[in-house]
């Protein structure tokens, strides 16, 4: 029996709502906030015991914001919240990114309609009424006409199933699951840091600074730029909050919802020594954007010039790691920016120091996870505390784990069992009234997600007042337009790199996973393309006629 169903069964006294929001992170916190505005009766539910979502549970020691930051990874809607935060640096530390959101959530006066400590356990939609039944890892049963699933695009953690994974007596900490409760310390232990993707890199530097020693085990070695953190220029500041109408619409222009415009020249259109000029003044200013977007226009669709970039940053890596072999195994070979770009504050550096160590898994493959260590095929590395940086069952894998079961019961898990679909990245065929914020195939994590969210959540609140405004009951996908949604987003896909690649956002990270680009690429142009479908009244989408109004407005 399902959680949902034995709740029914249970005859437990039920909660209804017109809307419950899971996740408060960026997304959940502002669609609460505009859909209370339309007068609707709203709850968000979130395991974790405060609100920040990824930003709650991602506190690992080095986590910053890699996108563009200072005022612009923030919400953009409210000139009020522009002007009343300051941000103390371009790229944010998590306990920053924290305040901010814990400032916004008192500001706009969300927490009371935010159960916190509550993890939603099921779904499923009663047809006959039009409602999603939801249980909650507290024993509620809630009811409400519409869901909207902002459960973070990487908040599902994978910890691999590495032989022997139990047996270890340390202390063993996941990077996106770190401890809210204490301080972790990793003075005068031996520590094994499993993965080098952003959490492991950010990471590194931190942890070596205190650790007796670290062991970095390294499976793929990955292109890392400097962060280029630096305080916040005030009269960037001052400029953006005197004329942020102008600022934000930049944001909604750019390819990325940066305040930066993209280069628009081509790598092969200068000479050698005109690249490394390009090349060195993105390193030195520093940030991803700067060095993939600001630098050439083709590096994700050109080959070519994608390697006169990766072969830049592998001299860098010589230049700095001293001991030749370490630097051998340091040095990336895919094309740089098809897995997610990587940023850091010291991280090859680290190497050169005495207490920290690479194991190149390629050569030195992990037998076994014991009590007291990590077993390599050469030998047993003895550790006190073992850090899995080991990333997330990205973008699908949240909203798997509640496995919401739509219309014949049919849950999530089976409908996706061979490819995910959904159409336009914001329903799914067969889950009525179910919406996703950062769901598969939105732009999602290839974009500035505050903005994004705020986009998207804008779009699910007009389609609910619609549905209101014309006595419809349910909205689904017509059956079809998933096919048609995949195609447009394979075809972004298409135009380029990023399908050639093992990342997370093609699902490679995960044993067993198909494989499928999760992401629409068209930044701008989607949002542009899923207004429209809005403003022509919904095509693509079935409608019922509304049977009953069980919740009143709030
Ligand atoms: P990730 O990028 O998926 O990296 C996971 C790492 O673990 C990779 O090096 C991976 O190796 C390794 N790994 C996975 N399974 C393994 C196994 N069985 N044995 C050995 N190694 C294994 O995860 P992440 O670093 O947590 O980052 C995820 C995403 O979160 C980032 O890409 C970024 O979008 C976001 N993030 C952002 C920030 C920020 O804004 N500052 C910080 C952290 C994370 P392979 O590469 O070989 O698979």
């Amino acid at each position: 029996m399902t959680d949902t169903a034995a709740l029914r069964a249970s005859g437990a006294n039920t909660s209804e709502f017109d809307a419950i929001i899971i996740g408060a992170g960026f997304g959940g916190m502002y669609a609460l906030h505009i859909l209370r505005e339309q007068g609707l009766k709203v709850r968000v539910y979130d395991e974790a015991a405060g609100v920040g979502g990824t930003w709650f549970w991602n506190r690992y020691p080095g986590a910053r914001v890699d996108y563009p930051g200072g005022p612009f990874y923030c919400y953009t809607f409210s000139e009020d919240l522009i002007r009343e935060f300051d941000w103390p640096d371009t790229q944010p530390d998590q306990p920053t990114v924290l305040r901010y959101l814990n400032f916004v959530a008192d500001r706009l006066d969300l927490r009371r309609d935010i159960e916190l400590g509550t993890r939603i356990t099921g779904a499923s939609y009663d047809e006959a009424a039009q409602r999603w039944d939801v249980a909650t890892s507290t024993g509620e049963r809630l009811r409400a006409q519409f869901v909207v699933c902002a459960v973070g695009a990487l908040s599902a953690a994978n910890i691999p199933d590495i032989p022997g994974r139990e047996r270890f007596q340390g202390e063993c900490y996941h990077t996106g699951r770190w401890p809210h409760d204490k301080t972790v310390s990793f003075t005068g232990k031996r520590v094994g840091l499993i993965g080098t993707g952003s959490s492991g890199i950010q990471s590194t530097p931190e942890i070596a600074r205190d650790a007796a020693h670290l062991t970095v085990f390294q499976r793929t070695p990955q292109y890392s730029v400097p962060c280029g953190n630096r305080p916040t220029d005030p009269e960037l500041v001052a400029a953006a909050r005197a004329n942020w109408p102008k600022f934000r619409e930049i944001m909604l222009r750019t390819p990325i919802g940066s305040p930066d415009e993209p280069s628009t020249l081509l790598a092969r259109d200068h000479t050698p020594e005109q690249r490394r000029a390009v090349y060195e003044a993105a390193w030195g200013r520093g940030g991803i954007g700067s060095v993939l977007v600001g630098t050439y226009a083709d590096i994700l669709t050109d080959k070519q010039s994608n390697e006169w970039l990766a072969e830049f940053v592998r001299e860098k890596i010589a230049e700095v790691v001293e001991d030749p072999e370490t630097a051998r195994k340091l040095m990336p070979s895919y094309m740089i920016g098809t897995k997610r770009q990587v940023m850091d504050d010291g991280y090859y550096q680290a190497f050169n120091r005495d207490n920290v160590s690479l194991v190149d898994l390629r050569e030195d493959p992990i037998v076994e996870i014991t009590e007291r260590g990590v077993r390599t095929q050469s030998g047993e590395h003895p550790l006190d505390m073992l850090v899995y940086a080991t990333g997330f069952d990205a973008i699908t894998g949240a909203l798997q784990n509640i496995d919401p079961r739509g219309r014949d019961g049919v849950p999530l898990t089976e409908r996706w069992a061979q490819r995910f679909n959904s159409y336009l990245g914001l329903t799914i065929p067969g889950l009525p009234n179910l919406f996703m914020i950062h769901g598969p195939e939105s732009p999602c994590v290839l974009y500035n997600m505050p903005l994004g969210a705020e986009q998207e959540a804008d779009w699910i609140r007009d389609c609910i007042v619609h549905l209101r405004e014309h006595g419809i009951g349910a909205i689904e996908p017509a059956p079809g337009v998933d096919l048609a949604w995949a195609k447009e987003v394979e075809d972004w896909g298409n135009t380029s790199l990023y399908p050639e690649a093992d990342s997370w956002y093609m699902g490679s990270n995960i044993p067993g996973k198909h494989r499928q680009f999760a992401v629409h690429l068209g930044g701008p142009e989607y949002f542009r393309r899923i207004r429209d479908v809005a403003e022509a009244g919904y095509p693509g989408f079935v409608t019922e006629p509304e049977r009953s109004r069980a919740a009143s407005a709030g």
